[in-house]
């Protein structure tokens, strides 16, 4: 129960299973808890739910639409890899 709150990094690493809803329920709090918090990691969820979207949609991606859903993509990759030097 004294666990430390989790940083924007491993959020980010926990946010698709969170999503995906097959996060454990103590895990699932910290996130919600730290999304209502942090305006950079809510950004990051809003992109994940669009890419969610419009993939269950099947409906077929437009080319502008697939760029930037490519362009959230490195977004949350830079996210989660962010810290390991470069
Ligand atoms: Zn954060």
């Amino acid at each position: 129960m004294t666990d430390p709150r989790p940083d924007c990094q491993t959020v980010a690493r926990w946010l698709q299973t969170f999503l995906d809803r097959e996060i454990d329920a103590p895990r699932a709090n910290e996130v919600r808890t730290h999304l209502d918090d942090c305006r950079w990691c809510g950004l990051e969820r809003d992109a994940y739910l669009e890419i969610k979207r419009i993939v269950s949609s099947g409906l077929a991606v437009p080319v502008d639409e697939a760029r930037a859903i490519e362009r959230l993509r490195a977004f949350a990759e830079r996210l989660a890899h962010d810290g390991d030097g470069a």
